[in-house]
């Protein structure tokens, strides 16, 4: 295994990350490719990007924001094509839009991969320690962050601080009657750096997460269960990959029974949850096994997903399991579950509790407003996962990187971009449960595919240095190639319809117009390029309408907001909405968008408003 960079301190950095996990990692690569003194402090070194949870990475909606990580210059997407033992592209029934890779990964492997590319990194350093406390000078301007301070006496100059501290903030772990304070089992939390943020002025909240037991992976009987392949001609994650050669794994499928949910629901009062010693909020999305059956009582089974830890990894991660529960009670309900009858556990299963940042006091670039020169990302900032936590981990590494550097910030809008609606959304609403992406979160859905998340974003990757000459190169080619293809289609005939004409029939798909043109199959275009060709063609309506849409919204965002606009009696407004616009009286469209709690509907309705004027106030739009 790769030893992490040595663990050394310098005097002073340019960035300092505090944390190593996904957004930690990815900030503290991008920074230092950049070209900025970078430092990288977390508890335990060796622990560099490692899972969690299950070893899987994407699926719906996160596989978009890992393709944009990837575009950008990322790396997870490169880590998960080196570690991944199995590989999906989920809802491929459903439209472009929501098809998602996705990859269920050697745990160790992915540790390794991650770990060799942070120790070859130069102007990087990873240093062992806990940070306990942000040092702080206090200026006219409010307080400006100057470094951190360690558990062990030391401290470390910063010019800017990125917290990534994930679930370790305040961390608790709970399974029945159990706890401990904890970031993960068997790893300390740090729950210093709490205060040491309160103190600040800055507003926490709690959340929570769970996990289900690791199965030892010899007491399972499989031979029943339905089998879970991988894709036939697997897609790698990453642009960057050029070939993926794998052996894949097969994952099974199993699901709790009426005895399943006896017992749990017979039990369900042990739950650290039930019995109210865990207030934080959980994923709604993503429940605990004893909240599915408590919520979905008529429900006589839940699926289970029995997903391997690894190619050799003794544990199997049964995907659905998450509990709190005593030990000994997900003892007996697995027993319950066809292929489980034997199945040992390996390690428990247990829930967290961890501080988070209120996130109304995020900027677009990942700032924490009132602190200069402090950014967050990951789990800190309210959202649960791994790809949320590397999209935002590497937005903030550049950001910082960018400030030192006295350049303008990078911010991604909502129509570039699933990274651009997540810190938006973040922006201005505090998630009240931990925050995941979803293809329904994003408007312009059709324009943010996972496919061209490289042709989106590459030309920003390799602005910001991220991005080598030779993948942006590719990108180039991969867009030429689409459009020599476009022109192809147009041209080439077949009984009097041209071959576009021919794709935008639902009943035709893009193999049999490719059959039909020698000149199109001689392009040789990827399955992925295909792919974007066949959606480009097919939805060609309904993409250039959602770029009008964008094109409006962009130019609208200097649009000034007139003195005469009374949000009194606007109709239509979100309550939130309308009271920060009121008591904030934004100047522009754009400034109004960055407002907590300011919706995008509430933004469509202004825009409305402000084109009609003062005096010709629409029905239904305006109170009379
Ligand atoms: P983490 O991966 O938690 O990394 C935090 C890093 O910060 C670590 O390197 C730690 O050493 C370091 N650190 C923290 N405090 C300090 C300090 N004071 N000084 C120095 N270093 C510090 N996500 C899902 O999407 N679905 C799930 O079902 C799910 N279940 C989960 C269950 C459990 C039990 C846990 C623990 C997490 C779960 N997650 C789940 C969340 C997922 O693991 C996180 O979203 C993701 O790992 C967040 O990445 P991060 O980089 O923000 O933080």
């Amino acid at each position: 295994m790769t030893e992490p960079s040595p663990t050394a301190a310098c005097d002073a950095y340019d960035v300092l990350v505090v944390g190593g996990g996904h957004a930690g990692v990815e900030a503290a690569l991008a920074a230092a490719r950049m070209g900025v003194r970078t430092g990288c402090v977390v508890l335990d070194p060796t622990a560099l990007g490692r899972m969690s949870c299950n070893p899987a990475i994407g699926g719906i909606a996160k596989g978009h924001l890992v393709r944009e990580v990837d575009a950008l210059g990322g790396e997870m997407g490169l880590c998960a094509d080196e570690a991944g033992i199995q590989f999906r592209l989920i809802n491929t029934k459903k439209g472009p839009a929501v098809r998602s890779p996705r990859a269920q990964c050697d745990r160790d492997l992915y540790n390794v991969a991650v770990l060799r590319r942070v120790g070859a990194q130069p102007n990087l350093t990873v240093i062992r320690g806990e940070v306990i406390d942000l040092a702080v000078e206090r200026g006219g301007g409010g307080p400006r962050v100057v470094g951190v301070e360690l558990a062990d006496g030391g401290r470390l100059a910063g010019r800017t601080v990125v917290l990534t501290t994930g679930t370790f903030l305040g961390g608790r772990l709970f399974a029945g009657a159990w706890e401990q304070a904890g970031g993960r089992l068997g790893e300390a939390g740090a729950s210093r750096l709490s205060l040491s943020l309160r103190a600040l002025g800055l507003r926490l909240g709690r959340h929570k997460t769970g996990t289900p037991p690791r199965l030892v992976a010899a007491s399972i009987d499989t031979d029943r269960l339905e089998q879970q392949p991988g894709d036939a001609a697997p897609r790698p994650f990453s642009f960057r990959t050029e070939r993926l050669e794998v052996d894949q794994l097969c994952c099974w499928l199993t699901k709790t029974t009426p005895a399943t949910h006896a017992i749990i629901a017979a039990h369900a009062h042990l739950s650290p949850m039930v019995q109210g010693r865990i207030v934080g909020a959980g994923p709604r999305y993503c429940p605990s096994v004893e909240d599915k059956v408590v919520r979905f009582g008529d429900r006589d089974h839940h699926l289970v997903f029995l997903e391997p830890e690894g190619r050799d990894h003794p544990e199997v991660y049964p995907n659905g399991l998450s509990t709190s529960l005593p030990v000994e009670v997900q003892e007996r309900f697995l027993r319950t579950i066809p292929g489980l009858e034997e199945a040992e556990i390996a390690r428990p299963g247990y829930a967290v509790e961890y501080d988070h940042l209120a996130t109304d006091q995020l900027r677009g670039d990942l700032r924490v407003g009132g602190v200069e020169g402090l950014f967050a990302a990951g789990q800190i900032n309210g959202t649960s996962g791994y790809e949320e936590a590397a999209g935002q981990g590497l937005v903030a590494g550049v950001n910082a990187a960018l400030r030192v550097r006295g350049e303008p910030p990078l911010i991604l809008d909502r129509a570039s971009s699933y990274l651009g609606v997540m810190i938006d959304d973040l922006c201005r609403v505090n998630p009240r449960e931990p925050y995941r992406m979803f293809t329904s979160r994003a408007e312009f859905r059709l324009l943010l595919r996972a496919d061209n998340a490289d042709r989106r974003l590459g030309a920003v990757g390799r602005r910001l240095g991220l991005l080598d000459e030779t993948a942006f190169a590719r990108v180039a080619r991969k867009e030429s190639r689409i459009a020599a293809a476009r022109a192809q289609l147009r041209a080439a005939r077949h009984h009097g319809a041209s071959l576009e004409e021919l794709l935008r029939r639902p009943e035709v798909g893009v193999a049999a117009v490719s059959a039909l043109s020698p000149s199109l199959a001689a392009l040789r275009l990827s399955p992925e390029e295909l792919s974007e060709v066949e959606a480009e063609v097919k939805y060609e309506g309904y993409i250039r309408r959602q770029e009008r849409e964008v094109e409006r919204l962009r130019a609208m965002e200097s649009r000034r907001l007139p003195a005469w606009l009374d949000y009194a009696s606007v109709t239509g407004l979100s309550a939130e909405g309308r009271e920060r616009l009121a008591t904030r009286q934004p100047l522009t469209l754009g400034e109004a968008s960055r407002l907590a709690g300011v919706t995008p509907a509430d933004l469509n309705l202004l825009l409305a408003v402000v084109a009609r004027g003062p005096d010709r106030p629409a029905a239904g739009v305006l109170a009379p």
